[in-house]
């Protein structure tokens, strides 16, 4: 079992160690691709970032409009609880006033009948019962406010005008009872007999009370907060309003919507500072309050921006490293591959004459071999060897030895044309062809044309009874039989070269192999030596 699983596990780095120089070898071929691959990679991860930061904008957008909106609810809600509690001592005040037995109580007493109801509720600027002809007749801070006349304000003439008003809440109006402090009115009508006017019960709110209902909200650097009415009146704002209390806003486009909606979002720019708001808005209950929270936008991304400028830098940081690597590494591999390429190359290359060598040609006849076994196919070898050329060496010396050897084997490699045909040097100045396919006919003519075309350069030798350089050549062919093998195919090649030489050498000696008479160790190259 262990054992089966060690040669998975050979197998596997074998799979991946071929696949892995498989790619090397491409990218080496390819260096484009590598570097485009590279590219390619780079470009997609950082598509995926600036999305991913993308997406945290939009998030960050969400959750702040979310904050808004849970904000806005609970100063809402903090304002109707508290108009609900002025309005049942606003009611208490009415009921008080419109008893007759009240009027005729002493002084001290019927403000206790009148206003104690309203003592309880807190952020109270003072509580007053006005007459059917606007002037204060009774006060909840005493003497000193009677007669002050109110006919003109907005929260008398409300109920004045109609018996159905019910609650009123005023514009913001600067307080003539009490220095001129900015105060919103709560008014309810008292009725007369037979639903005549009989006067009005008014509770002053400072504006500190929204005010300070305000101040605990924070709203970031240039957000804002605001208690408007649905006339586009301002009543407190936080940053306070350049234009003060009572400033009206309902000609700008944003009050234009939240005045339409009883709740809602959205984001616009500021008619006060030109910056982009998150502008989050809810209507108070029944009053003609609405309560709005506008955060700046670029407070919400303000982290926002900083984490995604840290992510941009770093993607294009990692992400243009990772682009010159790929680059870099692709050529690599290309000069890589291509020295391999040249070392292979140099490896299976004789250096004088360009042709194959020695252990290319035992490669390529071993394989020609088995193929020609296999498909029952002819394979025919010339075996070649310059006449007296130690004699040419000895007259003409070395160098212009190697000038014939160079020019002997182009002429046997320009004689061998077919694709599959192979030129090699053996050795020295003995050169071998290998014609796969080839019957011994068609073998010797292409061998008797070499020869010739050799003695038709007329390279002069006097050394030679020919006068100049010459060829003799051993040729056969065989249908590989049993028993033989490249190597004894070889060795007949080089038996019947020998034949030549001693018929006289320039010349071909010819003969089929069909796998004996030809001991390959005994007919060793008689030029080896
Ligand atoms: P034969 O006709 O019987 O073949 O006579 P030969 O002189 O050619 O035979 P031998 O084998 O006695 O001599 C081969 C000579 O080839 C010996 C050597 O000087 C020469 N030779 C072998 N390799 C090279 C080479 O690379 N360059 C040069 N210039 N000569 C070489
Ligand atoms: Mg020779
Ligand atoms: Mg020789």
């Amino acid at each position: 079992m262990a054992r089966r699983v060690l040669s998975l596990r050979h197998r596997a780095r074998r799979w991946l160690f071929a696949r892995g120089k498989r790619a090397t070898r491409f990218i080496g071929n390819y260096p484009f691709f590598g570097g485009l691959a590279g590219t390619l990679v780079a470009t997609v991860m950082a598509g995926v970032t600036f999305a991913a930061i993308y997406s945290g904008r939009a998030e960050e957008l969400r959750h702040a409009a979310e904050n808004s909106r849970n904000i806005v609810r609970i100063v809402s809600s903090d304002i109707a609880r508290n108009v609900e509690l002025y309005d049942l001592a606003l009611q208490a005040v009415v009921t008080g006033a419109q008893q007759p037995l009240t009027w005729t109580l002493p002084e001290a007493l019927r403000q206790q009948v009148l206003f104690n109801r309203a003592t309880a509720a807190s952020s109270l600027g003072g509580a007053y019962v006005i007459g059917s002809d606007g002037h204060v007749v009774a006060s909840q801070s005493g003497e000193a406010a009677i007669g002050i006349a109110a006919s003109d304000r907005d929260y008398f003439l409300a109920q004045a005008r109609s018996p159905d008003t019910g609650l009123f809440i005023s514009k913001p109006y600067r307080s003539r009872l009490r220095g001129g402090v900015l105060t919103v009115g709560l008014s309810r009508r008292i009725g007369g007999r037979e639903g005549t006017f009989a006067g009005v019960a008014l509770l002053g709110v400072r504006i500190e009370y929204f005010d300070h209902l305000l101040a605990r909200i924070d709203v970031g650097r240039h957000g804002g907060v605001f208690i408007l009415m649905q006339d586009g009146t301002m009543i407190a704002s936080k940053p306070a309003d350049p234009r003060g209390a009572g400033a009206n806003y309902a000609d700008s486009s944003s009050f234009g919507r939240m005045a339409k909606q009883a709740a809602g979002t959205y984001t616009g720019r500021s008619p006060i500072d030109g910056r982009e708001h998150i502008y989050t808005w809810e209507h108070v209950g029944a009053t003609p309050l609405i309560v709005a929270i506008a955060p700046a936008v670029d407070d919400v991304l303000a982290p926002w921006r900083r984490r995604a400028w840290f992510a941009i830098a770093m993607t294009a940081l990692f992400g243009g490293a990772w682009v010159i690597v790929s680059w870099v590494l692709a050529f690599a591999l290309r000069d890589k591959v291509v020295a391999e390429g040249e070392l292979m190359r140099l490896a299976v290359t004789d250096p004088l004459t360009g042709l194959a060598n020695r252990r290319a040609l035992d490669r390529r006849l071993a394989s020609e071999w088995r193929r020609a076994a296999r498909e029952h196919e002819p394979l025919a070898v010339l075996f070649f060897d310059i006449d007296h050329f130690k004699r040419f060496n000895d007259t003409y010396g070395h160098a212009a030895g190697d000038e014939v050897l160079t020019l002997v084997a182009e002429r046997i490699a320009a004689g061998t044309r077919r694709a599959a045909d192979m030129a090699a040097r053996y050795g020295g100045e003995e050169f071998t062809v290998v014609l796969p396919g080839m019957e011994l006919a068609s073998a010797v003519k292409v061998a008797e044309k070499i020869r010739k075309r050799i003695e038709a350069a007329n390279l002069a030798h006097d050394g030679s009874s020919f006068g100049r350089v010459t060829v003799s050549v051993g040729c056969t062919s065989c249908n590989p039989p049993q028993g033989g093998s490249a190597a004894k195919l070889l060795a007949a090649a080089d038996h019947l070269l020998y034949d030549a030489k001693e018929g006289g050498r320039n010349q071909v000696k010819a003969q089929q192999w069909s796998g004996d008479g030809v001991e390959p160790a005994e007919a060793g190259p008689p030029a080896a030596a």
